[in-house]
């Protein structure tokens, strides 16, 4: 499907994932359990500039976890 076709308002937008999965096992958690893994600051970054370079400039990060290591994403911010 076109990227315009995926829009916030006017501005084309897209997903991206840092990481996935939750190092931790809540028991009323409705997740499958799946191991965390988190990408490297390089990959993320080199994605979102392709990302960029199709004109898009809205991401939604659907990460479960994104705020696990703040720390981390303040290296990318
Ligand atoms: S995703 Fe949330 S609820 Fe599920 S195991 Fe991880 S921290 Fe717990």
């Amino acid at each position: 499907m076109p990227v315009k076709n995926y829009s916030i308002g006017k501005n084309p937008y897209t997903f991206l994932l840092a990481s996935r999965g939750c190092p931790f096992n809540c028991s009323f958690c409705g997740k499958p359990l799946v191991p965390y893994r988190r990408r490297t600051l390089k990959s993320i970054e080199n994605e979102v500039d392709q990302i960029a370079g199709m004109g898009i400039r809205a991401v939604d990060f659907e990460d479960d976890m994104l705020n696990l290591d703040i720390a981390f994403f303040r290296g990318y911010a």
